[in-house]
């Protein structure tokens, strides 16, 4: 007789970008929905993978991550940040961001033990939190401006909570955290000796001469904080999967204790390239320019199309209001996207979905990593929603 399988996560379905993303092909709509470029990544990154693989680098690489690799991570984050991080114990490469979060998460979590997450959040947060048998507890920021209400976050802490989790650069709301907010942030952990993840994936891409405030630059902060990379934002390739954590010795220990079991090791040819490619900053330092040309590109057509928004301050994500949108706007921010993307070609993500409570904001998300010409073809039919 077979055992009744007891779901660890009975109230998950497929995430959304996947759902969103299967809408737009199945419907041929233009998929500015899951956040991922359309445009090749660049020729020396493809070119040293393909060197890579043919020099015979095809075996495991080190449990920890390519020393040469960590070498060249050591080496930006002194040249980005101005921090100096043991390249042995204090990086570990990992099979993207994702898999850098459920492992921190689970070797700081026991069962029972609740961690703080700031809505909007990026969906693998609060399942990987449940999948451990933790509690999320979920504090909703509020849109426009999604500012935090540092107090209120303090009174959510009990003597259960044992991790807060932050984004900045934030994922959808593209809002950053402030100086203040990251001594705020310092100053709760400290005195209620939390430890912190920060999902700084998006560390780049911000926008206007704003800077990205880093918890590697603040020394108490950093002392209990695994603060976690993408390769796959930072290099245009979202379907490498490498990313990395880098924590203090002690922690990243621990981590290591997970991560040796979950992956081992990461793609070997993979860390070659991109240990040569992180070599020249120019491939990072441009970015901020070639996305804030995207977005403007696509916040006219969308002003234009009728949309109200509050542009972009990093990721490569818009927020876009809806409410103004006649009858349109009368619909739920799901059924919005869905109609959006069936109706009139153009798919992008509903806002409601990042927040415990499930929201009503009237906001979704579009993503502005494309060619231009794909984003001209989707303000094209965007034109069209108020005829
Ligand atoms: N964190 C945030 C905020 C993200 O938007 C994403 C998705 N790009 C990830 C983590 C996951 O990154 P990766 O694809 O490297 O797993
Ligand atoms: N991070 C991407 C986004 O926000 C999606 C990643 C995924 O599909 N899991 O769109």
């Amino acid at each position: 007789m077979s055992k009744s399988f007891i779901s660890k996560l009975p109230d998950v379905g497929t995430t959304i970008f996947t759902v969103m993303s299967q809408l737009a092909n199945e419907h041929g709509a233009i998929n500015l929905s899951q956040g991922f470029p359309d445009y090749p990544c660049h020729p020396a990154l493809l070119d040293a993978l393909a060197r890579a693989a043919a020099a015979g680098h095809n075996q495991y690489a080190p449990m920890a991550g390519l020393p040469a690799l960590r070498q060249a991570i050591a080496a930006k984050l002194l040249l980005s940040h101005d921090v100096m991080v043991d390249v042995d114990q204090e990086i570990t490469v990992t099979a993207g961001a994702t898999q850098a979060i459920f492992t921190a998460i689970a070797a700081v979590l026991h069962a029972g033990d609740e961690a703080i997450v700031l809505d909007p959040s990026y969906d693998s947060y609060a399942p990987a939190i449940a999948a451990l048998s933790a509690r999320p507890v979920r504090i909703g920021l509020t849109a426009p401006d999604y500012a935090v209400d540092w107090d209120r976050i303090e009174r959510a802490i009990t003597p259960r909570t044992r991790l807060i989790i932050v984004n900045n650069p934030n994922n959808p709301s593209t809002s950053l955290f402030s100086k203040a907010d990251i001594d705020a942030l310092a100053a709760i952990a400290e005195r209620h000796d939390l430890f912190v993840l920060a999902d700084e994936v998006y560390e780049h891409l911000v926008f206007d001469g704003r800077e990205h405030c880093s918890v590697l630059v603040h020394p108490q902060l950093r002392a209990r904080t695994f603060a976690i990379y993408s390769f796959g934002k930072t290099f245009h390739a979202t379907g490498w999967k490498i990313g990395y954590c880098v924590a203090p010795p002690d922690m990243t220990t621990e981590f290591r204790k997970i991560h040796q079991f979950l992956v081992f090791a990461v793609n070997a040819p993979a860390q070659h390239a991109l240990a040569e490619h992180l070599a020249d900053p120019s491939h990072w330092q441009g970015l901020p320019t070639f996305f804030e040309a995207k977005r403007d590109r696509l916040a006219q057509g969308l002003t234009d199309a009728g949309f109200r928004l509050r542009r972009s301050r990093s990721t490569y994500f818009q927020l876009a209001d809806f409410s103004a949108l006649g009858s349109a706007s009368a619909q739920s921010d799901v059924a919005f996207a869905r109609w959006l993307t069936i109706e009139h070609g153009v798919a992008c993500i509903p806002v409601s979905v990042f927040h415990a409570d499930h929201r009503e904001e009237k906001l979704v998300r579009f993503c502005f990593a494309k060619r231009d010409e794909t984003l001209d073809a989707a303000i094209m039919l965007l034109s069209s929603i108020k005829q």
